[in-house]
């Protein structure tokens, strides 16, 4: 098969810097767009780390769904690293030849691909999106999914768990077919007409690219934005399957044969409310970086809800929390290590330090901060008994007679 490819990415307009990251290789002929999610440079890196771990893999001659596992490992790798860089993502669409006249795409995550053929563009892949899914359901119309404030969020993506779900799609293709790969700031920017309209009147594949990156900019350019344009220009019916073909082609008829999840069955298997909370931790996982911005604006940087921890007082004991004060969508804080320290003990400083939530942050962070809380206390004691004044007992712990005790749920 002979491919010709353009590809195009730009920051965009409102956006300070530019988290897609796109693969165009054509000697080893793969394709690829991600788009990164994480704070500090967490974006960037998680997509650039993708990227290259893909490459890699599918140069080392790995079929297309395990070189995007290793793109998984190689992004959770990466970040547990770097402490800035935790719960940093990355969604991965991947264009491969499977054989003389089939193409695969690997998929996870919010980016698309689309296939020209015949003048009709035809979009392949799903987005594992919260909207995409509410709309599935048919809980949400398409028409509401386009302007839901958190379209954004994901549901699957690189970064976030050892094990990965990927999408395979094969696609048949003909000559003068035109595959399209792009970020999401091209689609959710641009209509997908106008997408289709744009790839059937630009010939080139290069200036078709920038001819969508331009689009998008002009419709606001709120996200960055990446396009691949892969134009078909010869296919081998037939010619032998690629190297790749017989791992691949195992996995893509696994996932022919084995139909869509019946939605009824997924309900019984998991509740409503379980469902609805398993995404709002990802969304959590995913979206801190856009929790981060609200949440500056009152506060400044949280880390995670799962991954912070901090001081504070629970029953008048000073304790480390894991979570955030006060919760962030449903992930309310823990009790993760409690302390002899009691409340009366502290110094007024220290107290109202401890009862706003102390020591936001690492684990270490906290227990430091504990450790210092423990010198103040020392620091006193030492000083009343030095001066013999008596010393004032601290108040009893309070009782905890109030709890009730639970009773076993039946
Ligand atoms: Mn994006």
């Amino acid at each position: 098969m002979k491919l010709v490819a353009g590809a195009a990415t730009d920051t965009g307009l409102v956006r300070s810097n530019n988290e897609d990251s796109y693969l165009v290789d054509a000697d080893h002929v793969v394709y690829a767009i991600a788009d990164g999610m994480g704070g500090h440079r967490g974006g960037e890196v998680a997509s650039q780390t993708a990227i290259e771990a893909l490459r890699a893999a599918i140069a080392a001659g790995q079929p297309v769904r395990e070189a995007i596992v290793g793109a998984n490992a190689a992004v959770i790798e990466r970040a547990q690293r770097n402490e800035e860089l935790t719960g940093m993502g990355t969604t991965l669409t991947v264009l491969v030849v499977a054989s003389g006249n089939q193409l695969l795409i690997g998929h996870v995550g919010d980016s698309r691909a689309y296939v020209l053929h015949g003048g009709a563009m035809r979009r392949v892949t799903e987005d594992h999106s919260l909207v995409e899914e509410l709309v599935r359901e048919g809980r949400l119309t398409p028409e509401q999914a386009e302007s839901h404030p958190q379209r954004a969020i994901v549901t699957r993506a690189l970064g976030i768990d050892t094990t990965v779900d990927v999408d395979l799609y094969p696609i048949a293709v003909a000559a003068g077919d035109r595959v399209l790969l792009c970020s999401d700031g091209l689609t959710t920017m641009v209509r997908g007409r106008d997408v289709e309209r744009l790839l059937r009147s630009e010939p080139d594949a290069q200036r078709a690219a920038e001819l969508l990156v331009d689009a998008a900019n002009r419709a606001g350019g709120e996200d960055n934005t990446s396009a691949i344009v892969v134009d078909v220009v010869e296919v081998d019916a037939t010619a032998p399957a690629a190297p790749a073909a017989p791992a691949a082609s195992g996995t893509v008829a696994r996932r022919v044969m084995s139909p869509a999840p019946d939605p009824d069955d997924v309900r019984r298997l998991v509740p409503a409310r379980g469902r609805w909370g398993r995404r709002v931790r990802s969304a959590v996982l995913l979206f801190l970086p856009l929790v981060v911005v609200l949440g500056a604006a009152t506060g400044g940087v949280a880390w995670y809800a799962r991954r912070s921890y901090y001081v504070g007082f629970a029953n008048h004991r000073v304790v480390i929390y894991k979570g955030v004060p006060g919760g962030v969508l449903g992930w309310n804080p823990t009790v993760d290590l409690s302390t002899e320290l009691t409340d009366t003990q502290l110094n007024q400083v220290d107290h109202d330090r401890v009862a706003g939530g102390a020591a936001r942050g690492s684990l270490s962070g906290a227990q430091t901060f504990v450790a210092t809380l423990r010198a103040d206390v020392a620091a006193t004691s030492t000083t009343t008994t030095t001066t013999t004044t008596p010393r004032k007992k601290p108040k009893p712990k309070p009782r905890t007679t109030t709890t009730r005790p639970r009773q076993p749920s039946r």
